[in-house]
């Protein structure tokens, strides 16, 4: 453990249900997380963070040598170590700005980018080690189920994919069966000009899905056949990061505060011709505590009030 006296060490257990294969990652250790609350004010709010510049190194665990030499991986202003309160034997915590700030509008490109490719090199150091599937997740702020309010991502890397994105690469794969056709050819190419789309960014375009699975989603897909943030060059994860900045102001505009966010990729190699690398990201609700009640929870589906050819239209204008 270089530089650090923090250890992280947490018993993670993973079930599969026999029926229906939903999967439940169970550690006890997370009942302890440390919160932060949103109206604590900035410079108080500072003094106890531990992913603040001035406590970071003391307060956070580092990975062991033989995974990163130097405790912790830098890129740009963004760091990553290892999840103190784990869901996944590798699961990493990027903190992508060392500015305290929880203001979505202010979050710019090039720190998002930063978060991303640190995030991209935590997932690469995992395949090394024989982890070679990951998935980006965001939760911004306590309704989007944060502890720490300090903007970090979350990457979990594992030796099989997680549920929604093997769900997602078979529903590719039987779209691609029955119609002879990838379904993001077929997406782009029919939503460029509907009243979904919302605008292009360097390599992505962004759009809002015909039938969101949470408040005012936003979908970005790569426009060439990438399946992999792994491989993509800094141009295009610049282009990612810009496109997630401009909803992101957007949403300020409508009033949301606190989002959800997951980028779809897989190793690379995986999935080609079937898969498309693509990230989404949802408002958590602005009116009510919570936005999972039964229909979401045991429905599997999800109530909404917005149109997405409206959020669409407000959006755009970021753009
Ligand atoms: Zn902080």
């Amino acid at each position: 453990m270089p530089d650090s006296g923090v250890v992280a060490s947490c018993e993670v257990e993973v079930r599969t249900d026999p029926l229906t294969g939903a999967v439940a990652r169970i550690n006890r250790a997370r009942q302890g997380r440390p919160r932060q609350h949103e109206a604590v004010p900035i410079p108080e709010a500072e003094k106890g963070c531990p992913f603040c510049p001035e406590s970071l190194e003391d307060s956070t665990p580092t990975f062991p040598p033989d995974f990163c030499q130097s405790g912790r991986i830098r890129v740009g202003r963004a760091v990553a170590f290892p999840n103190m309160y784990p869901l996944s034997s590798m699961h990493s915590v990027v903190v992508f700005t060392p500015e305290h700030k929880l203001e979505i509008n202010a979050y710019s490109p090039e720190e998002l980018a930063d978060g991303i490719m640190a995030s991209a090199a935590f997932a690469r150091a995992a395949a090394e080690r024989g982890y070679p599937f990951h998935f980006l997740g965001w939760n911004h702020l306590g309704q989007a189920g944060a502890s720490i309010l300090h903007p970090h991502f979350q990457v979990l890397a594992g030796k099989s994919p997680i549920s929604s994105l093997n769900e997602c690469l078979a529903s590719c794969r039987s779209y691609r069966e029955r119609e002879s056709r990838s379904f993001w050819d077929d997406l782009l190419e029919s939503e460029v000009s509907s009243p979904r789309y919302v605008g292009k960014t360097r390599g992505f375009s962004w759009m809002a899905p015909w039938a969101p699975t949470g408040a005012c989603e936003v979908i970005g897909v790569i426009e060439d056949d990438s399946t992999s943030l792994l491989g993509l060059e800094k141009e295009r994860i610049l282009g990612l990061a810009d496109g997630i900045s401009r909803i992101l102001k957007g949403y300020w505009g409508m009033g949301i505060r606190s989002v959800t966010m997951g980028v779809f990729s897989l190793p690379p190699g995986h999935g080609e011709g079937e898969f498309r690398l693509h990230a989404r990201i949802m408002g958590r609700s602005r009116r009510i505590g919570c936005d999972r009640a039964f229909l979401e929870l045991y429905g599997s589906e999800v109530g909404l009030t917005e149109f997405p050819e409206e959020y669409a239209a407000a959006l755009r204008r970021f753009f």
